[in-house]
């Protein structure tokens, strides 16, 4: 569970990014940040991995302070997807995807066992896509290693910042009922940012509505329908 309590965030140069924002995400829950460019989405998502830091207010994980985590326990329980896809480029899709479980010192079965999983998870076949490069994907094909990746060692997090942006409306639908799917099936708590209100309402058990730094609205997707 993650909640937001009156967090403020005014950068160095007086911009208020974020000017009272409370909010809570329960468990298995996922919840979609919708606004205009600027508004203050992916400020929000940083502060939950501690990249910034709030000025005034507090975040809670589990009911725990994000402040009285060990940064690198709090980050590797919090798993990131970026719009920018991000594997690293020499490395095969299945080193991609064992980057983190490697660093908690998984055992090698265990890891190989993980990317199988998670390639079936969704629909790439694990003897096709393990050995190949990031360069060798299509740019759908590489935003859902992307995601998988940021699952990889079963973080009860994942933060998700306009991951489908980049993609062709096809793969993005593909990707939306992947998600959609992974939701049901692994019940994480994930936050979504999208500024593409079709997505947000298709994808989020909750709808969060931001307009400059604040929060205009939080409800279910039939309840903003009909709440206009
Ligand atoms: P969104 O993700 O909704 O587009 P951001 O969280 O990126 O919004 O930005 C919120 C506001 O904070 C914007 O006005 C943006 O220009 C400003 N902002 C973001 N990062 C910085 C920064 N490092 N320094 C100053 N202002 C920033
Ligand atoms: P910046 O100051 O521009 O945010 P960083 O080095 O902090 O630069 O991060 C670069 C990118 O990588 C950012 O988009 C950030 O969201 C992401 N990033 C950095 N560290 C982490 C982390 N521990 N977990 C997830 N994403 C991270």
């Amino acid at each position: 569970m993650i909640e937001f309590k009156n967090v403020k965030k005014v950068y160095p140069d007086g911009t208020k990014a974020i000017k009272d924002f409370s909010l809570k995400v329960n468990e298995g829950e996922l919840v979609t940040l919708i606004g205009p460019s600027g508004c203050g989405k992916t400020t929000t998502m940083k502060m939950i991995n501690r990249l910034i830091e709030p000025t005034a207010g507090n975040i809670y994980i589990n009911e725990k302070n994000i402040n009285d985590y060990n940064i690198h326990e709090l980050r590797w329980n919090i798993g990131y997807v970026l719009q920018e896809i991000a594997l690293f480029p020499h490395l095969t899709i299945e080193e991609n995807i064992a980057v983190v479980p490697e660093m908690k010192r998984w055992k090698r079965k265990k890891i190989q066992e993980r990317n199988k999983e998670l390639l079936n998870m969704v629909g790439l076949d694990p003897s096709t896509y393990q050995r190949r490069m990031p360069n060798e994907l299509s740019g759908g094909e590489q935003q859902r290693i992307g995601v998988i990746r940021a699952l990889a060692a079963d973080p009860d997090i994942i933060l998700m910042d306009e991951p489908f942006s980049a993609l062709d409306p096809i793969s993005r639908e593909q990707l939306q009922s992947d998600i959609r799917k992974l939701q049901k099936e692994i019940k994480k708590t994930i936050v979504f940012v999208t500024h593409d209100i079709d997505e947000a309402m298709a994808l989020g058990d909750k709808v969060c509505l931001m307009k400059n730094g604040g929060i205009v609205q939080v409800d279910t997707p039939q309840q903003l329908i009909l709440r206009p």
